[in-house]
């Protein structure tokens, strides 16, 4: 047994966790509120190794943002504009395609699309946009849209979301990304992005995906207003509709950053509450088989130590991201697929390349 487990307050829930037993919602308050970092680590990291064995992944993608131009003014979000904003932008599909073949030079497996809810760009854009992609590479796998954006397009196309759905996923949808979840808590909902979708309403959107046999991750944003005890509630909520549909193929907590936007925050999470906020997804949402330590938004130091506190995977190359840096995010733009493996082999762990549904696509050579 661990060192830091054999005196720990924390004891029970390693033992639990051994045996294969599921923790309640009060048990992860308790882990939350614990001071004992260490011995959390070591119950997430017994927890890591059952699920995926002495593995940690990455994947070599693209962020492309067609537009962040939004009819909404969610009171976080430093990407959005108007159409009156100077720094409003929106792409062209041309422009879009030869972004993607810039990065399929790079070896891209994945592009991960999204934008704000733009106010006059028709249904087809988004159909064609998938279809011109698809026709540039059939194997891309293209993550794209939040929940929020699929509502905002079935409304646009005067269709259902499961008609809407179906449509996207004919063009071309291979995934839906996980963004906007936020904070489900509704009146934290409501303070830090009034008029978004409810936390019913994202769920159900994930719902209705997964029936269609689609697969997708979802997130959490942590450390502006909420409780630690909203934490595990939203937590809950995503275990639940886990066990119903199996949709989800990972799980990506989110460290608010507070530049820029209306949140009065005077300071982002820590280093220590990210990595509890891991290691407690990690040992209570068991249905999940992995944990991203997104690296935007942690830097790339905290994330690899996150490799040793839960965390089996550390998102992507990305090359260009705009929502996290206009938040105030000071990490690089890209990661490369080298310094990636360095940082996981260093903590013992082998690499392995990934594709979008966290499938192996090469397992490289182990520490
Ligand atoms: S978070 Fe999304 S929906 Fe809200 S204002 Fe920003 S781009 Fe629009």
């Amino acid at each position: 047994m661990n060192f830091f487990i054999q005196r720990s307050e924390l004891r029970d829930l390693y033992d639990q966790v051994a045996a294969g037993e599921r923790i309640s919602e009060a048990d992860a308050l308790r882990l939350f509120e614990s001071k004992d970092l260490n011995a959390l680590g070591a119950i997430a990291d017994l927890a890591r190794q059952k699920k995926v064995g002495p593995r940690a992944s990455f994947i070599v993608n693209r962020y492309i943002n067609y537009s962040n131009y939004c009819i909404l003014s969610c009171q976080f979000c430093a990407f959005a504009r108007k159409k009156r904003d100077a720094d409003g932008f929106e792409l062209t599909i041309p422009q879009i395609v030869e972004k993607a073949r810039e990065a399929l030079r790079l070896g891209i497996t994945e592009l991960h699309i999204v934008g704000g809810l733009h106010p006059s760009l028709p249904f087809r854009y988004y159909t064609d946009m998938l279809q011109a992609l698809k026709a540039l590479e059939g194997k891309l796998q293209l993550k794209c849209f939040t929940a929020i954006e699929i509502l905002h397009l079935a409304w646009l196309a005067k269709k259902t979301v499961v008609e809407t759905l179906t449509e996207l996923k004919a063009a071309g949808l291979d995934s839906l990304t996980g963004g906007g979840a936020e904070i489900f808590q509704p009146e934290v909902r409501a303070a830090i992005a009034k008029g978004k979708e409810s936390a019913a309403e994202y769920l159900d959107v994930h719902r209705q995906w997964h029936r269609l046999g689609g697969r997708s991750t979802c997130t959490l944003l942590y450390g502006h207003v909420e409780s630690l005890a909203d934490r595990v509630d939203h937590l809950r909520q995503l275990r639940a509709l886990q066990d119903e549909t199996h949709g989800f193929c990972g799980f990506v907590p989110l460290a608010y950053h507070p530049e820029d936007n209306e949140i009065p925050v005077q300071t982002p999470p820590t280093g220590f509450d990210s990595l509890r906020t891991i290691a407690v997804s990690r040992i209570y949402l068991d249905n999940f088989d992995h944990i991203t330590a997104y690296w935007v938004g942690l830097g790339m130091k905290l994330a690899q130590v996150a490799l040793s506190y839960g965390a089996d995977d550390l998102h992507g190359t990305i090359i260009e991201e705009h929502i996290f840096h206009m938040a105030g995010a000071n990490t690089p733009q890209l990661q490369t697929e080298s310094d990636m493996i360095k940082a996981i082999r260093e903590t013992g762990l082998t690499p392995v390349q990934r594709d979008t549904f966290y499938q192996p696509l090469k397992v490289l050579a182990a520490p």
